[in-house]
């Protein structure tokens, strides 16, 4: 019974935790002190980034063997450049960046950083040149401090707050009774979801990586919100490789290329004006949006008047 109640324990304890949302993907492997899907090559090396291409050759993936997710998809992310990935719900465009992020390993086929594939290297060593702004992030119940400073061991008080307003939620916070020291996360204070992602912002700011993961959040924000966070991003992305998982079209117009990913495979690719011009998914899908988001503002409106 002894030893059994640990393990119970602890797993009650996790689940507890993951199901309030109180830790990210990484923490809670970091908790489980093994990744769920993969481990480092005996003889994995330090991955060496010079330039932070990236490379995407042939990717198959799937996440049970019944159904494949991703069915060949070849791209690549030129050094300090920004490739945006668009399509519909479940094409596979968060897929692309776990497996760069490598919670997952390919099927076959290979992901490439400055011509080393993800899977020779060690994690740590990978996960410490990607910074990642996920669609949700997850606050650490402690101070707002900690949770932008903990993208950078040791960052100075002077260091977060100029990630806070680099990633415009300084002012935000300049409101608050206890400012960077209040209380977040369940059991403090909540912040919203445009919020919380300019905190990822911050933190990712911190950190300073050559490449940079931004997979949007799905939920619609105001459109004020959104360009305050499009123009943080803008400045984070700033000569960075950058892939952008984009569930919103709207930010993906100066991307260096877009993908329009469909059923797995790569079905348009091109640059906004190219695509436009194709007048092929990506097209209907602008199109699409574009109604959506002028009902959505008309609705905003005729709230307000009432
Ligand atoms: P969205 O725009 O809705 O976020 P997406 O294009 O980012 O969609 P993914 O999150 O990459 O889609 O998911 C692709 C497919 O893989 C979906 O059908 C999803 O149900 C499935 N999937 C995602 N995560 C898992 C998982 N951990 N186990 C099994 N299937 C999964």
């Amino acid at each position: 019974m002894i030893q059994l109640s640990i393990p119970l324990n602890f797993i009650g304890t996790l689940y507890r935790e993951i199901s309030t949302g109180l830790i990210d993907m990484e923490a809670m492997f970091k908790l489980l002190d093994e990744p769920a899907e993969v481990i480092d090559a005996p003889d994995a090396a330090q991955l060496l980034v010079s330039d932070g291409a990236i490379a995407f050759k042939d990717v198959h993936f799937s996440y049970d063997p019944d159904r494949q997710i991703l069915k060949g998809v070849t791209f690549e992310v030129p050094a300090g450049k920004t490739v945006a990935v668009v399509g519909p719900s479940g094409a596979g465009k968060s897929t692309l960046s776990r497996l760069l992020y490598r919670f997952y390993d390919v099927t076959s086929g290979s992901i490439e950083i400055d011509g080393q594939d993800v899977r020779s290297v060690t994690q740590a060593s990978l996960r410490k040149v990607i910074g990642m702004v996920p669609q949700d992030t997850v606050l650490f119940n402690d101070t707002i401090a900690y949770n932008i400073g903990y993208g950078q061991f040791g960052a100075s008080r002077e260091q977060v707050e100029e990630a806070a307003e680099s990633a415009q939620i300084a002012g935000f916070i300049a409101t608050l009774p206890k400012g960077y020291e209040t209380e977040v996360g369940e059991r403090g204070l909540k912040l919203s979801g445009g919020e919380k992602q300019r905190v990822a912002i911050a933190r990712t700011l911190l950190k300073a990586p050559p490449i940079l993961i931004l997979d949007e959040a799905t939920s619609a924000l105001d459109t004020h919100t959104e360009r305050e966070i499009q123009a943080s991003l803008d400045d984070v992305s700033k000569n960075r490789t950058t892939l952008v998982i984009a569930h919103r079209l709207s930010t993906v117009v100066g991307a260096d290329e877009i993908l329009v990913l469909k059923d797995g495979v790569v079905a348009e690719r091109g640059k906004h004006a190219d695509l436009m011009a194709l007048r092929g998914l990506y097209h209907a899908m602008w199109e699409r949006q574009r109604a959506a988001d002028a009902a959505r503002e008309t609705l905003a409106k005729v709230a307000a008047e009432v």
